[in-house]
């Protein structure tokens, strides 16, 4: 059996990463960007998680070489129209703390529930030299919560403290990460990638 070439997942996040490693089971090569030479970030300019995941894989398989799975992840509040949104990792507020504080204040006169998803991208990129930069694989997966009127639990990352999730009466920072992985935004796209990689090895030589 030949060997799989390394997949590269575009992301510094240790959340996310933790979380893929987990979910890639077919791929047993895996890269980070803590594994290459430091270069700069690129601009997430996209109005769309799509269009940032795609901006993201196409700037990273050309800086590596490799190919390259870039996720771009959100929360998605439906009083606030769809804020944080592209910009949950920028929303205000230096901690995460402070982004609840914020978001808080923001809520305060909406009334409750404060309806909500998690939004996850990805796309697939293979090096320009090997094909086109067009991704070969690309797919977006939600789940459905409400924001809890105050952080509860301290698994997770990010707005996980705050994201209850009502088929398990709790929030995702309350939640083991299998239980999250299980039915979390992230969980549900990168099965569908894991699914996919199973069938197109030969292809990403
Ligand atoms: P980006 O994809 O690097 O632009 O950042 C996505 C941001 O969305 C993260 O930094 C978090 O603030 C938020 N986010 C995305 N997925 C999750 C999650 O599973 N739990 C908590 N926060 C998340």
């Amino acid at each position: 059996m030949t060997a799989t070439p390394p997949l590269l997942i575009a992301t510094t996040n240790a959340g996310k990463i933790r979380e893929i490693r987990h979910l890639l089971v077919h791929w047993p090569s895996l890269r980070t960007l803590a594994d290459l030479p430091p270069t700069p970030e690129p601009e997430e300019t996209g109005a769309t998680f799509a269009e940032n995941a795609a901006l993201k894989a196409r700037y990273y398989a050309a800086y590596s070489g490799l190919v390259t799975v870039a996720e771009d992840s959100g929360l998605a509040i439906d009083v606030l129209g769809g804020a944080p949104g592209v910009h949950s990792a920028r929303y205000p507020g230096a901690t995460y703390p402070d982004k609840f504080r914020n978001l808080y204040a923001s809520l305060a006169p909406h009334p409750r529930p404060w309806t909500a998803r998690y939004v996850c991208a990805i796309a697939l990129v293979v090096p320009a030299s090997r094909g086109s930069e067009v991704p070969r694989f690309e797919c977006q997966a939600t789940v459905e919560g409400e924001i809890w009127p105050e952080p509860r639990g301290t698994h997770g990352f990010g707005y996980d403290p705050i994201f209850y999730y009502p088929d398990y009466g709790r929030t995702f920072g309350e939640v083991a990460d299998a239980e999250k992985l299980a039915v979390a935004h992230r969980g549900r796209a990168f099965r569908l990638l894991d699914e996919w990689l199973t069938t197109r090895a030969e292809s990403l030589r």
